[in-house]
């Protein structure tokens, strides 16, 4: 065996073992590491350069709704976290303590922040007076910390990177607002940047956030067909500003409590970007996050022929630069070592340069989705690149959607509806009435939960039994086991 076939041979089989795809995947692509505290992930060059990119694309939406970036300490006095019952309760078994500084016992233990309503709070009960304050729309690119029992790398670790973004508003109706364009956002951002398709929707009160109102996710289907959850966007209603007293003046001279907001979204994206879009080969990544849109492998065998294609090669940078993100690969290595580590590592389009190629002035583009070939005239390199990325782009949402669409079972029968679960994964879309101790039963019967209530419901109501209850139903819901 060669050491390219080698090479390929090593990676577990998707639908054998996709846990070990995936893991495998992760650490050959040079993505992310096992850190020395468990389920701490360093996050290696390549998978940081996604991480970038997928930063500059959120972060550029959220501007466009008028979000500014802020910072908020690392550390939380014990007493922040105690103002929100419903908040401490629900963090306090994934709460990381800092109880000693400078050699000594603190007075008051400091939590590492698992999210920062509490310090975000504290603040904005300092910086709103009038009603003429509000809104206040603030970002915060950061780390969080939350001791997860069992965790996965980006998908679950105990040290995330994200964004959260925390808002505060004059009314419950500006708030919701604000909580529904957020998600909007994420979704704009999973669906056209990551290629991902999501479901938006509501979540159920056993699975909203400790110490929400409303909490809306944006929910995508893995390859496996467990699902993930990719966004999360809160309406905190006044519970956290009674908490932190956060009140205004209005302009009816009366004092009135704020509606808050909070939405994120985290390192967990990366996770889902490998999952949704991988295959037997390896990574794929859309091409607007991929840290290497194209990558160059020049190929000579003759010493005379190098400097040739070599020359080409600069010629080539020179003419993308600024429009592709470029790799151009000049190790050691064979073209066809190349070919697999670059295919491995989910760069959206190869181009191959030889000597024949540099005579007729062109180049081949090979797709790293479906491996199609094209010729490509040099002179017409700078408008066909970018074009053909954006097909791949496009083409890779199309796929999920369909394997997503393929793998969402409908059913009224309970019975088939646990077989489903067992045997075939992936969503299941059924009539229910809300009902949290038969989400709980079921969770406990199938380890399936409701993903998401989605927005997008039946006109004219929904008609029928709830699955379960045997209740008239109020919506239909979407389960699946999850990430
Ligand atoms: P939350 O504050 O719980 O609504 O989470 C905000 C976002 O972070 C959601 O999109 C979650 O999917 C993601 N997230 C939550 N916990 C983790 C974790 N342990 N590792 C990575 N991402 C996480």
């Amino acid at each position: 065996m060669d050491k390219e076939e080698k090479y390929v041979d090593e990676i577990a089989d998707q639908d054998d073992n996709f846990s070990k795809w995936y893991n495998q995947i992760v650490r050959k692509a040079e993505l992310a590491d096992y850190a020395p505290v468990r389920g701490c992930m360093i996050i290696r060059p390549y998978g940081y350069a996604i991480w970038e990119n997928l930063q500059s694309h959120l972060d550029a939406r959220f501007k466009e709704t008028g979000v500014v970036n802020a910072y908020f300490p690392l550390l939380i006095p014990r007493s922040f976290l105690e103002k929100e019952a419903e908040h401490v309760e629900g963090f306090a078994p994934e709460l990381a303590w800092v109880t000693r500084g400078g050699g000594e016992e603190l007075e008051e233990p400091l939590a590492i922040r698992p999210t920062s309503e509490t310090i975000i709070g504290h603040s904005y009960a300092r910086w709103v007076q009038s009603y003429r304050d509000l809104p206040l729309l603030i970002n915060q690119w950061n780390n969080v910390m939350r001791w997860e029992k069992r965790t996965t790398l980006f998908l679950r670790t105990a040290e995330f990177l994200w964004q959260e973004g925390h808002t505060a508003h004059r009314t419950m109706e500006e708030a919701e607002e604000r909580t529904r364009m957020m998600l909007e956002v994420y979704r704009a951002f999973v669906e056209e940047d990551a290629a991902m398709p999501v479901i938006a929707g509501r979540k159920t009160e056993n699975e909203k956030f400790a110490g929400a109102v409303r909490t809306y996710s944006i929910e995508a289907l893995m390859g496996d067909g467990k699902a993930l959850q990719a966004g999360t966007s809160h309406n905190l209603g006044q519970n956290f500003a009674k908490g932190f007293d956060i009140q205004f003046l209005d302009a009816d001279g009366q004092r009135k409590y704020c509606s808050t907001t909070s939405w994120g979204m985290s390192t967990r994206m990366i996770g889902g970007i490998i999952m949704v879009h991988g295959d037997s080969s390896g990574l794929i990544l859309p091409p607007r996050l991929a840290p290497y849109q194209t990558v160059v492998v020049p190929i000579w065998r003759k010493e005379a022929d190098k400097s040739t294609v070599l020359a080409q090669v600069e010629r080539i940078e020179k003419l993308l630069k600024r429009k592709v993100r470029l790799k151009v690969d000049l190790s050691e290595n064979t073209p066809g070592w190349k070919f697999n580590e670059w295919e491995m590592r989910g760069v959206p389009v190869r181009m191959e340069i030889g000597p024949r190629d540099v005579q007729n002035n062109s180049v081949v583009l090979v797709r790293r989705d479906n491996r199609a070939k094209e010729v490509v005239p040099v002179d017409a390199l700078e408008t066909r690149l970018p074009e053909l990325l954006e097909e791949v782009q496009k083409a890779l949402f199309q796929r999920a959607l369909e394997f997503r669409e393929k793998n969402t079972h409908y059913t009224d029968s309970y019975e088939e509806f646990k077989r489903i679960i067992a045997e075939e994964r992936g969503f299941v879309r059924v009539k229910w009435a809300e009902d949290s101790a038969a989400e709980q039963a079921i969770k406990e019967e199938t380890k399936a939960t409701i993903r998401v209530i989605p927005f997008d419901q039946p006109a004219g109501g929904v008609q029928g039994k709830c699955i379960y209850t045997g209740k008239p139903a109020t919506c239909e819901a979407i389960f699946a086991r999850s990430y």
